[in-house]
């Protein structure tokens, strides 16, 4: 079975070729970090207007690079949301036009989904699993009895860990996105700031980032005003060691109370070294994957994989009127 994906909920486009739900034949991926950097943030119009611009090139290198012919294809997925409605309606209407233009069945895929589905890619998923989803939008705790049967535990109630990390590194004038740069500073600081944990009530698995945030924040402002001087390496490892701290105790938990056979990582946060590495000593009952680097950021593999299974409980259809959702969340796939 051959899936041609795509994936522009955000600021990447990228169109993949997967076989089978396991196998990725091409994944071309164009990120415009580069572009957003200089406004400190993605800026959605920017976003849309650059998808429109290189949509079609990357169609083209990724059924190249997967030396198939358009024939083998069997259908079309298409990230429908949650993301940036503008960039989303990009993706779906080149997705769909293709798909029309071949006489290919379509269908669309939430892109959380995608994110959990990534671990498919180089691991083999075993169930029941719990699922720690965390990235620029969401943080969330998942259950998972079997495929594409997935229940959700917990969530942020504010900011999502993702984005805690890329407003902690504005505020310590680092570049955008903030995740990468203050991973790398962490390793090279101590924790020496006192912060807080945000565990809520430690026997439910909801998640809270926003007092977090601010508590970096307050501390830089005040040094500021103080002219005195925060040590960009500590502050960097205080903040990584407080979040590590939560995310691993809450999975955890979560795991044991659920009896789980794995541990599935997935989103953009779980590139984060310090996160890997608590995660290993502190987890050594139970399995847990993580998938590589570049399949924990947005990309369009992840999107085929997840279509893979989906189609086994609802098939692609010769249906060409997918609509974008932005609110389109984990329990209403
Ligand atoms: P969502 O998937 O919720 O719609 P998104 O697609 O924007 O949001 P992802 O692409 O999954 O999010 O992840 C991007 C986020 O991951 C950014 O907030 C970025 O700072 C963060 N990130 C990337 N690498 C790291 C890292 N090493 N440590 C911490 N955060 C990281
Ligand atoms: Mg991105
Ligand atoms: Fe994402």
């Amino acid at each position: 079975m051959i899936i041609l994906s795509v994936e522009s909920s955000c600021d990447e486009t990228s169109v993949a070729i997967t076989k089978d739900g396991k196998e990725v034949l091409s994944n071309i991926v164009l990120s415009q970090i580069d572009i957003h950097k200089v406004f400190g943030g993605v800026v959605p119009e920017v976003a849309s207007r650059q998808h429109v611009e290189h949509m079609t090139q990357v169609f083209s290198e990724a059924i190249l690079k997967a030396n198939i012919t358009i024939e083998e294809i069997d259908f079309v997925a298409v990230t429908q949301g949650p993301g940036l409605i503008g960039a989303l309606l990009v993706g779906i209407n080149a997705a769909v036009a293709f798909a029309y233009s071949h006489d290919k069945p379509i269908m669309g895929v939430n892109h959380l989904f995608g994110h959990i589905y990534a671990s498919q890619i180089e691991n083999e998923m075993k169930f029941p699993a719990v699922a720690l989803l965390v990235s620029g939008g969401h943080t969330e705790l998942l259950y998972i009895k079997d495929h594409y049967q997935i229940e959700q535990l917990g969530s942020t109630l504010d900011d999502a860990v993702g984005e805690a990390y890329d407003k902690v590194a504005r505020s310590l004038g680092l570049p955008y996105p903030g995740g990468p740069v203050v991973d790398k500073l962490a390793h090279t600081g101590k924790d020496t700031y006192k912060l807080p944990r945000p565990y809520l009530n430690k026997e439910e698995f909801n998640f809270s980032f926003s007092g977090l945030k601010s508590a970096v924040i307050n501390l830089v402002h005040n040094a500021e005003q103080r002219n005195e001087k925060i040590d960009v390496a500590n502050m960097c490892a205080s903040f990584q060691e407080s979040v590590t701290d939560v995310l691993v105790d809450k999975t955890k938990r979560c795991a044991a109370k659920y009896n789980v056979k794995q541990i599935i990582v997935a989103g953009g946060v779980a590139a984060n070294k310090g996160l890997r590495e608590k995660l290993a000593e502190q987890i050594k009952d139970i399995e847990i994957i993580i998938p590589s680097i570049k399949y924990c950021t947005d990309q369009a593999a992840m999107i085929g994989i997840a279509a893979y299974y989906q189609n086994k409980i609802e098939p692609a259809k010769k249906d060409y009127f997918i609509k974008g959702d932005s609110t389109l969340d984990i329990n209403q796939s």
